[in-house]
């Protein structure tokens, strides 16, 4: 265990995030006070453990930049992104843009302040660039988005982390819940007049679990209420291919979706079966045909690195299996099996695993290779990077990328990684976020996971969207 004594109650989380990159498969715990004054947080601490005592009393960026070469002395380790902790690293490069830097200018910033890899300074700047391009029609104050979220699924997969129910045994909800989504339709419909509507995002859950029917009439209600003249993408998440019929495709191309997912995650069947996906690669390959035979010329797949199980060899079939398909789109996730995790503990428990590999944190390296080839992969393809986010909280602070051919970048993802706009969402587990104007003012409000509740209280989702855009 790293055990980091500071006097102050300052940079806390910075001082953990940075020791967690350095040390991810130990913990790390930061205590404020002298040793020896704070029982319960070191009642535990062995002889083996390794004690630092840091001086917070400087600028956070000082601090954070000596720890770092401390630290990498110690470990002799270097990390790609330096010493940035945050979750949006290109963030900086499109803010520097934004004050009419220069490329130099940035590069120089980066790599004195943050002590930034040449690699990802380069990354950076591309995707800064491309997604300026990308936004430059985009009215942050005066558009929106809308998200809806549709919490159901086929199944629930082994490492979900969303707002998910399986569709079997909630069914007879669904036509309720859609009633509570017009509702909240209603409401944008009277308090977003004056705004102009830029991108629409439905996502789950899978919201392709819903019937033809429901799709028609979720899409034809808003389009009824809602002025969708002006709306540049229009996703839905079409995620699990064991929930595309064509009928579906046909009912979202007629309601005017421009944009679609079909996610693979991995193109390995023992692996689907593994993580409770219950659909094969021959059914995903179906449903993307079928797509795009329906005229979608805009889809999107995301895979996940390091999946139970799964090497480098399976990550290169993947891609290699993808290639084929050609996708417009692609998304490439990350995914740490941590010992002692949830996931973990359930693959062992049931015993499913044998004698399988799941890829860990001491093989970091293993997911740093696995991202190159599917980088690669996405270049052969054609696709290039346009949006870039680390995951909290998860040690080794991977990365998730966003890949797309040249005009067909999903803007919505950048609106929401780059928190310019405000997001109106509607649905169980959902959260809006209101982008102030000015000064990167950002104020959220959450609609309640439990569909039920949500259901049940969908006058007060209504209200909290109603406080948070009426304050000042
Ligand atoms: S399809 Fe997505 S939202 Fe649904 S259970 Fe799987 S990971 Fe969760």
């Amino acid at each position: 265990m790293q055990i980091i004594y500071i006097k102050e109650d300052k940079f806390q989380y910075d001082i953990h995030s940075l020791y967690k990159a350095f040390y991810p498969t130990s913990e790390v715990r930061v205590i404020v006070g002298e040793k020896g004054s704070n029982p319960d947080k070191e009642k535990d601490i062995s002889p083996d453990d390794e004690i630092s005592f840091i001086d917070v009393d400087k600028t956070k960026n000082e601090l954070k930049k000596d720890i770092y070469l401390d630290l990498s002395k110690k470990t002799g380790k270097n990390l790609p992104w330096g010493d940035l902790t945050g979750i949006r690293p290109t963030r900086i490069a499109m803010n520097l843009f934004e004050e009419g830097k220069s490329d130099p200018e940035i590069y120089y910033y980066m790599k004195d302040t943050y002590l930034v890899s040449d690699e990802k300074i380069a990354v950076s700047i591309d995707i800064a660039k491309r997604e300026r391009d990308i936004l430059k029609d985009i009215d942050y104050i005066n558009g929106y988005s809308l998200y809806i979220g549709i919490p159901f699924c086929p199944t629930t997969c082994l490492y979900c982390s969303f707002t998910s129910y399986p569709i079997g045994a909630y069914s007879s909800l669904v036509d309720d819940y859609l009633s509570c989504l017009e509702k909240e339709i209603d409401y944008v419909a009277e308090n977003f007049a004056d705004k102009t509507l830029d991108t629409i995002y439905i996502g789950g859950g899978t919201p392709t679990t819903l019937e033809p029917d429901q799709i028609r009439r979720l899409i034809g209600y808003l389009r009824d209420k809602v002025d969708l003249s002006k709306v540049k993408e229009f996703t839905v998440e079409s995620g699990r291919p064991d929930s595309i019929t064509r009928d579906k495709l046909k009912a979202m191309k007629e309601m005017g979706v421009t944009r679609i997912s079909v996610n693979p995650q991995t193109m390995s069947d023992e692996t689907l079966k593994l993580i409770g996906r219950r659909h094969t690669v021959a059914q995903l390959i179906d449903a993307f045909k079928m797509a795009r035979e329906e005229g979608f010329d805009n889809i999107n797949m995301d895979i996940i690195l390091g999946l139970p199980g799964e090497t480098k060899e399976d990550v290169s079939h993947t891609i290699e299996e993808i290639k084929k398909l050609d996708p417009d789109d692609l998304t490439v996730h990350c995914l740490a099996v941590k010992r002692g995790s949830k996931l973990f503990e359930v693959i062992r428990e049931k015993e499913l695993s044998g004698n399988l590999k799941i890829p860990m944190l001491d093989t970091m390296s293993d997911i740093e290779d696995m991202a190159v080839i599917a980088a690669k992969g996405a270049g052969d393809m054609g696709l290039k990077p346009y949006y870039l986010y680390r995951q909290k909280n998860i040690s080794g602070n991977f990365e998730n990328t966003g890949y797309a051919r040249e005009g067909k970048a999903g803007i919505y993802n950048i609106l929401i990684n780059e928190e310019v706009q405000s997001i109106v969402a509607l649905g169980a587990g959902t959260v809006t976020k209101r982008v102030y104007g000015t000064g990167g003012r950002i104020e959220r409000c959450d609609n309640v996971k439990d569909v039920k509740l949500y259901m049940d209280s969908i006058q007060e989702m209504i209200e909290r969207k109603k406080k948070l855009f009426e304050e000042e």
